[in-house]
């Protein structure tokens, strides 16, 4: 073939759908390999306070899971993840044709959106609200709506005006990441009966093992009220599987019918399965887990607020903080060796979101930030 003929061709990304090119894509936390490699630094001496991921590390249980299962990954998993569904069925209480699993549940987030969206409908959702909402919906064709929070927190009553005839989502975090700002449970019962049937209400509880048992909604209770209502959970912070990718969605048969549909076969791997079956058993683990960050939110908050910086009150495993120069402050702490996350890409340039760690990472995030803000 002339070569004239090639360079006539259209450049091949060009091809790809508009909604496609206009991705945005997502910024995940700076891996410790990653700084180490950057400045130098000795990867044990990094703390790593960016993902909100578990300090505690896995549950013994789970770990020992994933060693029995290893012997077993030359077979495909269990395509209908029938053991973990089984144990999620028996611990909440719901019908295990209710359970969707997801390769973490980004994953059911975006069965979700491929579910119920298609180019010319939309969903609405919160501005600084979870950075999955708009790349699940975008991927998609559908048109995302993001409503103004109020104080940092999920404006119920303006995304309420926010649904039109097109709107076929709205996706809501509760906690919210990153700002850790929560809905109390009958605002948000008070929502879902103002929420036209129409509309699936897709309740991301990923943090919800974080909160006290007197500020947990009934939300699973409340699926056999609302059809429309897809509640999503995660093994990747309270149970400490992060890396595993296991996530799960309850909802009604038929949406979790539909759901099912647009899964890959396999999407959940066999080590995570049996992680998360274990993990999901080892109720002490989670406790620790919740016990080390009240205390953990405790300390931050406490060294925070005689830094005399202001921050978000947070219900998640994590808290965002104000300082003048975020850039700046996110360097010099690398430079210390500990990565936060920046979270201009969730329209909050003067913030920078931290993990609550170890007590030792805590001190340690402490102490660097003191040397590291701008006074
Ligand atoms: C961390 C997080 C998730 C969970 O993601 P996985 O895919 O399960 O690891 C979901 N929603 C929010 C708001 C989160 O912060």
């Amino acid at each position: 073939m002339k070569a004239s003929v090639i360079n006539r061709a259209p450049d091949i990304c060009d091809l790809a759908p508009g909604y496609i090119r206009a991705i945005a894509p997502y910024q995940p936390g700076k891996p410790i390999s990653e700084l180490a490699r950057e400045l130098g630094l000795d990867p044990d001496h990094i703390i790593k306070l960016a993902s909100n991921e578990n300090p505690l590390g896995v549950s013994p249980l789970a770990m020992q899971a994933v060693q029995a299962a290893l012997a077993d990954i030359a077979r495909y998993p269990d395509g209908n993840g029938f053991e973990l569904r089984h144990a999620l069925s028996r611990r909440y209480g719901v019908d295990m044709s209710q359970i969707v699993l997801g390769n973490g549940s980004n994953d059911v987030l975006e069965l979700a959106a491929r579910s119920f969206l298609m180019p010319e409908l939309e969903a609405v959702y919160s501005q600084h609200a979870f950075a999955v909402y708009p790349l699940a919906t975008q991927a998609v064709g559908a048109t995302g709506v993001e409503v103004p929070a109020r104080d940092f927190a999920h404006d119920l009553d303006a995304m309420l005006k926010a649904i039109t005839p097109r709107t076929r989502l709205i996706f809501l975090a509760n906690p919210n990441n990153p700002t850790g700002t929560l809905v109390r449970s009958n605002e948000l019962l008070a929502f879902l009966l103002a929420v036209p049937p129409s509309v699936v209400v897709v309740l991301d509880e990923a943090y919800n093992e974080y909160l006290p048992d007197e500020l947990k909604a009934d939300s699973v209770g409340w699926l056999k009220e609302f059809p429309n209502l897809v509640v999503t959970r995660t093994f990747s912070k309270a149970y400490g599987l992060a890396g595993l990718r296991v996530g799960y969605a309850f909802a009604h048969p038929g949406v979790a019918d539909l759901m099912n549909r647009v899964r890959q076969p396999f999407n959940v791997n066999s080590l995570a399965l049996a992680a998360a079956a274990a993990g999901l058993n080892d109720r002490e683990f989670v406790r620790r887990s919740f016990e080390l960050n009240q205390s953990g939110m405790r300390r931050i908050t406490h060294g925070l607020a005689q830094l005399g910086l202001a921050f978000i009150p947070s219900f998640g495993n994590f808290v965002s903080v104000k300082v003048r120069d975020a850039d700046g402050v996110f360097q010099r702490l690398l430079e210390r060796g500990v990565i936060v996350r920046p979270i201009a890409s969730y329209g909050m340039p003067d913030y920078l979101r931290v993990s609550i760690g170890l007590e030792s990472e805590n001190e340690r995030f402490l102490e660097a930030l003191r040397q590291s803000v701008v006074p």
